[in-house]
């Protein structure tokens, strides 16, 4: 377990925020329990006692600041930054912290679309030399550093493959090479998972899935402990790439982020009922959920996570004909891209994204009849049902 108890406010009281927001004035007499959308794109400017903290929308904007400090609490960080997407917060850490002709070591098991900017972005445009290991073991990692490393960067759990990585041992290997280690944490969310508190330096999320939990919002966020990278990271977001939120985003972000911890909690639940129930199912060849026994990697999650989150994946015991029947005939579940929405929401990659499929080239296979579930929040009850009737 991680220490959320160690902090000033316990998560929930931090996540709901109502006080701090509060005791901020916006605008003569009104103090606000909800922070308002500033939209305006530039702000009056003054000079002295006057003088305005924002002067221009880009580099800094009241609704987005107030969303960089509620995520930097969330993640126990000194500073947050909120991007256009979660690949904006990745692309932007990559490209700020590892220079053209550098060197990446990065985990076998990344989301698709990290796959694709390393590899043909970050190593084909700007000819760093990225190696990819399987990061389940931490010395795969320590043998990939070498002494021009400038960064190791990691997912964990990971999309699709619900992998694991250690992230206090990386987090060692990157402290004696004196490397920047990111990790994405977006499958566990702030509320189960602080990978600043195991020593990593940077932690990315894409706030499209848990932080903003119900698929209206396209974003993204990177907390971090280390002033000289936020320094590095602020400037490529805010004056070279202006790669930020827009205010309406950062107040729905804000928003979600209020009832994270209840909507986490009840994803864990509904997640575990359903890899059980798929545990059980003899169309199932094997269920990759954190919380189960028998995930591999199982002892690591208790360890490092204080819960196991809402997502898992399966592979499915027949052919992808049956596989497609099996998930046009589902009436609860919505087959598409995206998770981490209060929906329940089911995909196959190799159907659905089959430009996006790894065949183990560079990273990690993913087998053709894998099928990605992020549970949301209906009935427990009902989510099995239409499982086992859409099942063969
Ligand atoms: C969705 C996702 C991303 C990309 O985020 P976008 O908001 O779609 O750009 C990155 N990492 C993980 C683990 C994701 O699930």
């Amino acid at each position: 377990m991680t220490g959320r108890d160690a902090r000033e406010d316990r998560f929930a009281t931090i996540a709901v925020g109502a006080a701090g927001n509060a005791t901020r004035s916006h605008g003569r007499g009104a103090h606000d329990v909800v922070p308002p959308v500033h939209l305006s794109s530039t702000f009056r400017w003054a000079d002295g006692d006057d003088a305005n903290e924002h002067d221009y929308s880009r580099e800094s904007n009241p609704t987005r600041a107030a969303l960089e400090v509620r995520l930097a609490r969330l993640e126990g960080g000194d500073h947050g930054l909120a991007f256009a997407s979660g690949m904006a917060a990745i692309s932007t850490t990559v490209l700020s912290l590892v220079p053209p002709g550098g060197h990446v070591v990065s985990s076998d098991s990344v989301y698709g679309g990290t796959e694709k900017l390393l590899t043909e972005l970050v190593a084909g445009h700007f000819g760093v030399d990225v190696d990819f290991v399987d990061a389940r073991d931490p010395e795969n990692v320590a043998d990939a550093v070498d002494p021009d490393t400038d960064l190791i960067w990691a997912e964990t759990p990971t999309n699709p493959l619900v992998r694991l990585c250690d992230v206090r041992s990386m987090a060692d290997v990157a402290d004696d090479h004196d490397v920047p280690f990111g990790v994405d944490s977006t499958f566990a969310s702030p509320y189960f998972q602080a990978p600043l508190e195991l020593g990593a330096d940077v932690v990315v999320h894409s706030t499209t899935k848990y932080l903003n939990g119900h698929s209206d919002s396209i974003g993204g966020a990177v907390i971090t402990d280390d002033d000289a990278v936020f320094e590095k990271l602020a400037f490529s977001q805010r004056i070279g790439l202006g790669n930020v939120l827009s205010p309406f985003d950062c107040y729905l972000v804000a928003r979600g982020i209020k009832t994270l911890p209840a909507r986490m909690e009840h994803h864990e639940e509904n997640a575990t009922a359903v890899a059980r129930f798929l545990e059980d199912h003899d169309r199932v060849v094997r269920v990759r959920y954190p919380g189960l026994e028998s995930h591999p990697q199982h002892d690591l999650a208790s360890e490092q996570m204080s819960g196991y989150s809402g997502m898992l994946s399966f592979e499915f015991d027949g052919t992808l004909v049956e596989l497609e029947a099996f998930v046009e005939g589902l009436d609860v579940f919505t087959p598409g891209a995206s998770l981490g929405g209060v929906e329940s929401l089911i995909e196959v990659p190799s159907l659905m994204l089959p430009d996006e499929v790894s065949h183990g080239e560079a990273t990690a296979e993913i087998p053709e009849t894998l099928v990605r579930v992020s549970v949301g929040l209906e009935d427990a009850d009902d989510l099995r049902e239409d499982l086992r009737s859409a099942l063969p």
